[in-house]
């Protein structure tokens, strides 16, 4: 129904969303909470909230002082620590929007994506001046670059014209008069990884990060408060560490930020055990490597309390050594970067806690479920929607707060956005009558034998649960009965030689007998995309001429 000029309005104040308050509430509710980091050049800082955003200050005069306009995007090509974390503050409160770059990208990419979003200042880390010297020539709209460093540390410098961080810094003002901005003013840019076509740029606004943030902190979804320690081992280059630079300082949690000792399993524990980490996010590569460490030395996580586990499927093996060998839980979650990143998080309903373990175990594989301000659906191919009843699967669909609309300089979103206002995510998904997600592929990974699809997730996280299975990977190889076979790839525990036939009969009882992989090979890698996930794609073009013989 449309009311029309009958709608009778709120008598209530219409502040803007927007990141400037997180700032000023954090620096006057937790300016001395701590902000611990690991710097390439000095080591562990010690910082705080107030110290933080004092030097989010001088950021944005620094950033006048460069010629930097409300609208310009600004880039960063840094690890997480405070000299971001101040970046973050000073970019995007000034009116500018902060373009984070995954280092990780092949050059061509960077040197796309820097040329596509027009980025006036690079501010970088001082261990990736050699990939910017050889880049440099290829990108005209760069003005200048800063180096993450103190005077004392600044190295030999080619790039021109190159700036000392703590030098531009240092003679500027603490205090700066902060705009007061729209809040769908742009805040901050992030590509995907582009792993078909050119990396699509995902333009945040203040709004979707300042709900994004409100939400996270939610006892449902990240549930943060000043009690907690903070660990984000996933980048601030990449979705902004999952949003955790903005909900931690909202919560008052202390924010510990890992430096370039992204998945380290021996740092990461000297971090956690040294700060008294108690929650800890990040991609299943990272935990595989603590738990090796732990499982290694026999030293323990004293302070660890949970872990957020998304960004590729996490299997239940890491959930039960996690909960079993540490007294740790993990929660299973899922994302996006065009989701802000943060779509649904595993937390049993409170009836689940009469479940015996294996059913307990099937609802934790999943990825959870929406918090307020995510809706979705599943749709078949014609777009009709799906029952949620945990087993019919189809395309997943997603809207929301913290959802983008479309992406940066594209005018035609027709592929990934539909009329009525839902995102395509790419995902192939069941949706169960309690809400919870169970992501079975990406559209593209799908594996369909004689009509029927076949989960890869679901069979590498059985795989892995092998102790003779390091890493495993399930691809479809074409066949001429039944279209495409699964094939699974692995990489072998060090030191150990594979039992295969133990592997394959890990499948039997757990998946329909047609689902089980046809063959197992054994590889020495498999390779990663630059945000860290099984990259199917080389996979298949490895083994494009495989057959099973
Ligand atoms: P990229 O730039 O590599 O696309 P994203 O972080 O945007 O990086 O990747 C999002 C995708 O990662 C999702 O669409 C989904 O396929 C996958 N993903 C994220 N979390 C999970 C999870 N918990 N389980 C399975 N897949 C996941």
């Amino acid at each position: 129904m449309v009311f029309g000029d009958r709608t009778m309005h709120g008598k209530m104040m219409g502040t803007s969303l927007t990141i400037t308050e997180i700032m000023r509430f954090t620096d006057r509710f937790y300016q001395d909470t701590e902000v611990i980091s690991i710097t390439t050049d000095e080591g562990v800082h010690r910082s705080t909230y107030g110290k933080v955003f004092k030097r989010s200050n001088q950021v944005a005069h620094a950033l006048l002082h460069l010629g930097v306009q409300p609208g310009d995007r600004v880039a960063t090509l840094a690890w997480n620590d405070h000299r971001h974390m101040e970046l973050y503050y000073g970019i995007s409160c000034s009116g500018a929007v902060l373009h984070t770059i995954n280092p990780r990208l092949f050059p061509e990419q960077l040197v796309y994506i820097i040329n596509h979003a027009e980025d006036r200042i690079i501010f970088l880390d001082p261990m990736f001046l050699p990939l910017m010297e050889t880049l440099a020539d290829k990108l005209p709209s760069v003005k200048a670059y800063v180096v993450l460093t103190g005077g004392e540390k600044m190295p030999d410098r080619k790039l021109l014209p190159i700036h000392c961080y703590e030098s531009l810094l240092s003679d500027q003002d603490l205090t700066y008069e902060w705009p007061e901005l729209d809040e769908t003013t742009a805040s901050a840019l992030c590509y995907t990884s582009g792993t078909t076509g050119n990396p699509k740029g995902v333009l945040y606004d203040h709004r979707s990060t300042v709900l994004h943030a409100y939400a996270a902190c939610m006892p449902n979804v990240l549930g943060l408060s000043h009690d907690d320690v903070v660990l984000p081992v996933v980048p601030m280059f990449h979705v902004n560490a999952w949003g955790t630079p903005y909900a931690c300082p909202i919560a008052g949690a202390k924010l510990v930020l890992p430096g370039p000792k992204m998945a380290d399993g021996e740092s990461l524990h000297a971090l956690i055990e040294g700060e008294g980490v108690i929650i800890a996010l990040g991609v299943p590569t990272v935990w595989f490597a603590l738990l090796a460490y732990l499982k290694e030395s026999g030293k323990a996580v004293k302070t660890l309390n949970r872990t957020i586990v998304g960004g590729s499927a996490c299997p239940v093996s890491m959930m039960e050594e996690f909960e079993e060998q540490h007294s740790v839980y993990t929660h299973h979650a899922w994302g996006m970067t065009e989701m802000s990143p943060l779509g649904s998080v595993n937390r049993l309903l409170p009836g689940m806690g009469s479940l015996n373990a294996s059913e307990r175990n099937e609802v934790r594989a999943k990825q959870g479920r929406a918090p307020f301000g995510v809706d979705m659906k599943i749709v078949d191919d014609d777009s009709n929607e799906l029952p949620q009843d945990g087993v019919a699967f189809g395309d997943l669909k997603v809207r929301g707060w913290w959802v983008a609309d479309g992406y940066f300089r594209q005018d035609d979103n027709s592929d990934t956005h539909d009329g009525d206002g839902w995102f395509s995510t790419g995902d192939v998904a069941t949706i169960d009558q309690y809400g919870y997600l169970n992501i079975t592929d990406r559209t593209k990974d799908v594996i369909k034998s004689g009509g029927e699809w076949i989960s890869s997730i679901e069979l590498e996280n059985l795989a892995v649960a092998h102790p003779d299975v390091a890493e495993a990977a399930v691809i479809g190889i074409k066949h001429e009965k039944w279209g495409e076979r699964p094939l699974l790839v692995i990489v072998a525990t060090e030191g150990v030689v594979p039992d295969e036939t133990g592997i394959l009969s890990l499948f039997k009882g757990k998946v329909s007998d047609w689902c089980i992989p046809d063959s197992i090979t054994q590889v020495d890698e498999i390779p990663h995309t630059a945000t860290g996930k099984i990259s199917k794609k080389t996979l298949r073009e490895q083994f494009a001429n495989y057959s099973f013989g």
